[in-house]
């Protein structure tokens, strides 16, 4: 056994800290599947746990990175073979679990998902949890009922990786898309992935009244706070939202009255400990719905290197669409 790359945060006296480092093979934690990984993205989680802005890492070291894409070099797993092409999203990979920014990784193989046969490894990462987070979120909203004749959807945070993603799904599945953005510059930018209308967050951010003018059918929210309490209030009779993040705030300043005088739903969504059935069914989604050449007007590409610097811009609202980290 020998070493391979790895991003590597380490507690110091003051915090904690991360660095490309070598890491030891023989240092792997417990798996039955052995990944070659080929690439990997920068998520909004990403960014919390390398910054330590968050105590997303639970054990040290932790080698960073919530998910990759890449190829089985050995299984003692029945489902999985050297060679097969394979994503894992969360399960506490990068947080409990040794994660994703490694040329190895050692994980369960029930924790896998084989990559789609249209879906390349780096396009896979190039969705990334932002973008099955998205996807897990517009089958939410689907599943309530939600088609392009209810009205239109917002998407807030909607120049980050989770709204680009929602949005280009939206826009191609039919819908009418409101994008709720700070960065109202990126109006094309916007536009170009398919939303209809681009309104200023500043829009949401004061405090929300229990109930507002309808404006939308539904909503998928990367926010959370106060964003979230107004998407909620301004949301039309029978609609929904579905709530996965909180750039602005854990908090969720609102009434109840969207609920109980226009039956409003608020679903949570969930990525990490996502049931396998779901991940399959959206990754097979993100085959079919989302246009790649959305996809790759939204996505940059960095090396292993380039991750402490990516990881502080997510953080701060600086990243417009999607970072692939290669890797392999
Ligand atoms: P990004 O940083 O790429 O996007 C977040 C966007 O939110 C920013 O681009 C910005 O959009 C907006 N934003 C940032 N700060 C604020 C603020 N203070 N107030 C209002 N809007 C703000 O992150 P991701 O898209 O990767 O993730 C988005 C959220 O979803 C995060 O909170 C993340 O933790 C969560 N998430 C949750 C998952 C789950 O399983 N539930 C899985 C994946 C992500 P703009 O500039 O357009 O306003």
């Amino acid at each position: 056994m020998g070493t391979f790359k790895a991003i590597v945060i380490d507690k110091t006296e003051s915090g904690t800290k991360a660095a490309l480092a070598d890491f030891d093979e023989a240092n792997l934690m417990d798996g039955d599947v052995t990944v070659a990984v080929g690439y990997s993205t920068v998520n909004y989680k990403d960014g919390l746990a390398i910054t330590g802005k968050a105590p997303v890492v639970r054990r040290f070291p932790m080698i960073a990175g919530i998910d990759f894409a890449g190829t089985v070099e050995t299984s003692s797993h029945p489902d999985w073979k050297p060679g097969d092409k394979v994503i894992h999203n969360g399960w506490g990979l990068g947080e409990t679990h040794l994660g994703a920014y490694a040329q190895k990784a050692r994980v369960k193989g029930d924790w896998l998902v084989r990559l789609p046969g249209a879906i390349s490894a780096r396009d896979a990462m190039a969705i990334g949890t932002a973008g099955y987070t998205a996807m897990l979120a517009v089958m939410a909203l689907e599943k309530h009922g939600l088609t392009p004749d209810r009205g239109p959807i917002a998407v807030t945070g909607a120049a980050g990786g989770v709204g680009s993603v929602a949005i280009a799904i939206l826009a191609k599945l039919g819908f009418s898309v409101i994008a709720v953005t700070g960065r109202t510059a990126e109006a094309d930018y916007l536009k170009g992935l398919g939303a209809s209308e681009i309104i200023d967050r500043k829009e949401l951010a004061g405090p929300a009244k229990p109930l507002a003018k309808e404006r939308w059918a539904g909503a998928i929210d990367a926010v959370g706070s106060t964003t979230l309490a107004n998407l909620l209030a301004m949301t039309r009779y029978g609609g929904a939202v579905a709530a996965c993040g909180l750039a602005g705030g854990m908090d969720l300043p609102g009434s109840v009255a969207p609920f109980i005088l226009r039956g409003v739903c608020l679903y949570g969504i969930d990525s990490v400990m996502c049931p396998i059935d779901r991940r399959r069914e959206a990754w097979n989604r993100l085959e079919s719905d989302l246009d790649r050449s959305k996809l790759a007007s939204m996505t940059r590409e960095i090396d292993l290197s380039g991750v402490p610097e990516a990881a502080a811009a997510i953080v701060d609202g600086q990243v417009r669409g999607r970072i692939v980290v290669k890797i392999g």
